[in-house]
């Protein structure tokens, strides 16, 4: 709760960070340059003037990228499934420890922005993309729920994978904890200290979790969709990383904003620290391939997922101004990469985006 007393020449008084206290009555309009990604003292109720037109920009391309799982026919992977030689056993561990890794993974993510990234964020903009990408969140576990209820798969089992496969586990704990400091009530972001904890949970589940583990998740489930198997499963993801491709890239932008505003956050022992993020999540996805993968097939092995998880994390350090952890590593799986750099808004979508685009023009009686 602010306390306008208080304020000095020296002392700010506390903002209101939440948009929840006290109204200000006759306070001054917002004005562009008090708007700031954390420890912002302008109003954060007022989306207008807006200053981050990257935020409202993705918020829009995300809109526009509308979609359900339940449109996704269901058909070919149910016979697929079902057929006892349709799948190879190693096929099969495949598919169901990555929908299990996914299944609570969707969820770790929805529940660190509701919880965690929202109320520290003091941009109107921003949190408008916030909202719209909990509720993405919330359709790709849907998606989940549908694939366990079409195939007929042990829910129990999938759900509660992140408990007893160990390697999907490690993965989970490690983000968690990163988010479990600002899910105390009483954390405050605007010390160095605080702020940089709330820039490694930026890290931790915008650029490892949504932008390296979720990569070589579409990567499995994607090259069996190339060889004509899961189907559904695979256009499904494809739906998932083109939403996912945004947040991560909202994540960055967010990062290198708050980088721009607050210089001193982002010191050299700091972006050592960062960067040791990086390889120790890229070791733990190498564990997963291994527990996920371990003998390997058509065009995906262990090694290949690991080679590829080198490729992101030197690619992921670019793109947050750092410096690589790995010597130079070529794309084993070049192909995702075409579809990553497809321009999403305009990729193999394109019928489904554009009916969704063309909503406003349906009847309603
Ligand atoms: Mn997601
Ligand atoms: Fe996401």
């Amino acid at each position: 709760m602010p306390n306008l007393e208080k304020n000095t020449a020296t002392a700010e008084p506390p903002a209101d960070t939440t948009g929840l206290g006290e109204i200000e009555r006759g306070g001054a309009r917002v004005t562009v340059d008090e708007k700031r990604m954390i420890n912002a003292r302008a109003d954060v109720n007022q989306l207008l003037p807006l200053k981050y037109k990257w935020a409202w920009e993705k918020y829009l391309a995300a809109c526009n990228n509308h979609w359900m799982p339940t449109e996704v026919s269901m058909q070919a992977d149910i016979a697929l499934w079902k057929s006892p030689d349709g799948l190879t056993p190693d096929e099969r561990r495949m598919v169901m420890r990555n929908l299990g890794f996914f299944a609570a993974s969707e969820s770790l993510v929805a529940n660190n922005i509701v919880l965690a990234i929202y109320r520290h964020i003091t941009n109107p903009e921003c949190r408008q993309y916030l909202l719209r990408q909990a509720f993405e969140e919330a359709v790709h576990t849907h998606t989940f729920q549908y694939i366990v209820e079409s195939l007929g798969l042990d829910e129990g089992e999938l759900f509660n994978m992140y408990r007893e496969v160990p390697s999907i586990t490690d993965k989970a704990a490690w983000a968690l904890n990163h988010t479990q400091m600002l899910e105390n009530a009483d954390f405050r972001t605007g010390t160095p200290e605080t702020d940089r904890e709330f820039l490694r949970d930026l890290v931790a589940f915008y650029v490892v979790f949504e932008g390296m583990w979720f990569y070589t998740g579409f990567a499995q489930i994607l090259s069996l969709g190339r060889r004509n198997k899961m189907v559904g499963i695979a256009e499904q993801y494809q739906y998932i990383l083109r939403d996912e491709s945004i947040h991560l890239n909202f994540g960055i932008d967010v990062i290198n904003q708050i980088k721009a505003e607050n210089p001193h956050l982002w010191s050299k022992a700091f972006q050592e620290e960062v960067r040791t993020m990086l390889r120790d999540a890229a070791e733990l996805e190498a564990a997963y391939g291994r527990e996920t993968i371990p003998r390997g097939m058509l065009g995906l092995t262990a090694e290949l997922c690991e080679q590829y998880m080198r490729f992101i994390a030197n690619r992921r350090c670019a793109q947050l101004g750092l410096a690589p952890v790995y010597e130079p590593t070529e794309n084993p799986f070049p192909w995702m990469s075409e579809t990553m750099d497809l321009k999403k808004e305009k990729n193999f979508f394109e019928t489904r985006v554009i009916e969704y685009q063309n909503g406003g023009a349906l009847s309603w009686d």
